[in-house]
């Protein structure tokens, strides 16, 4: 069974960002820029962004967190973005999530500028990514995307399983295997026969948030398996896929943690760059 070290996997991708930042900024002599606006206290958030912000600088990005607290009007937001939108040292802007209840998630998302939403979260990326335009996608589909390849790069025919259809994983996931040429299903909570179309997957992409659902009777022998899910346990962290049994059967697999996590981080700083690139033309 091949082990997708996403660890590894992400400090090379990294590694190769660092080299285009530093071709990108003796050509036009400055670098692309990264904000990330984080609302409220909540620790897992501050995880994230501190991370984020650590890999930014680290491959060579000029990065920034605007922190405001919990009850920050809505207003206020929305006009930080607008100015972001306009400033261009600005390549990309996120906006953490989840967000306190009274701030509208959708008006959040729709005001930043499409060129900038390095989330890929704006209704004008996810459309132009399902009509297979030029378009941000997802940090986390786009890095198990990248995983996919790396251990098979001709998908063609292939049959894909998403289990979940979130805006964020199961949706963006489907239309990226899509655009492979896989014949791909997507899943969720509502599906009558889940283990039957898992069964029948050559790719099985799990982001569902139920600790290890997914068992080794539901894999297809040489199945590629990659694990979204972050779940807390009192064993620790877990993924949605029942690691040890799944890895005597599958052919691929993502550990939980150091699988999808670091690449998530890894695509947020390529997706910045691309729109850096896109700003240029
Ligand atoms: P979500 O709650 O938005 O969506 C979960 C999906 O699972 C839904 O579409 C739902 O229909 C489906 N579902 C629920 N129960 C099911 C069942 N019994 N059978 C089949 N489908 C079922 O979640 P999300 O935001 O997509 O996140 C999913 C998981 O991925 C969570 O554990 C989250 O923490 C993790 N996550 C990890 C990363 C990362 O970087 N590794 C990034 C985002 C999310």
């Amino acid at each position: 069974m091949i082990l997708i070290d996403g660890k590894k996997i992400a400090a090379e991708l990294r590694e190769e960002l660092r080299h285009e930042v530093v071709e990108l900024k003796a050509k036009h002599n400055k670098v692309p820029g990264l904000t990330v606006i984080l609302i409220g206290d909540m620790a897992p958030s501050q995880i994230y962004v501190r991370n984020k912000e650590k890999s930014a600088n680290e491959v060579g990005l000029k990065s920034e967190v605007i922190r405001y607290p919990e009850a920050v009007e809505e207003k206020t937001v929305l006009d930080k973005i607008e100015e972001l939108n306009k400033d261009e040292r600005v390549s990309g802007i996120l906006v953490q999530l989840p967000l306190p209840k009274h701030i509208d998630k959708q008006k959040v998302i729709e005001t930043i500028l499409p060129s900038k939403d390095v989330d890929g979260f704006h209704p004008m990326n996810v459309g132009n990514l399902s009509s297979g335009y030029e378009s941000s996608v997802p940090c986390t589909p786009l890095g198990c995307y990248l995983m996919i390849k790396k251990i098979e790069p001709n998908l063609s025919g292939k049959k894909a399983v998403m289990i979940g259809r979130s805006n964020l994983n199961g949706k963006p996931m489907a239309q990226l295997l899509l655009k492979e040429n896989c014949t791909v299903t997507i899943t969720h909570s509502k599906t009558k026969d889940l283990k039957a179309e898992c069964l029948e997957a050559d790719i099985i992409v799990a982001a569902v948030g139920i600790p290890e659902l997914v068992k080794a009777d539901w894999v297809k022998k040489d199945a590629i398996v990659i694990d979204v899910g972050i779940n807390k346990t009192e064993n620790g962290i877990v993924g949605d896929v029942a690691f040890e049994e799944v890895s005597k059967v599958a052919k691929a697999l993502t550990p939980v943690p150091g699988g999808v996590g670091p690449m998530t981080i890894a695509c947020l700083l390529k997706n910045t760059i691309e729109c850096f690139k896109r700003s240029l033309k």
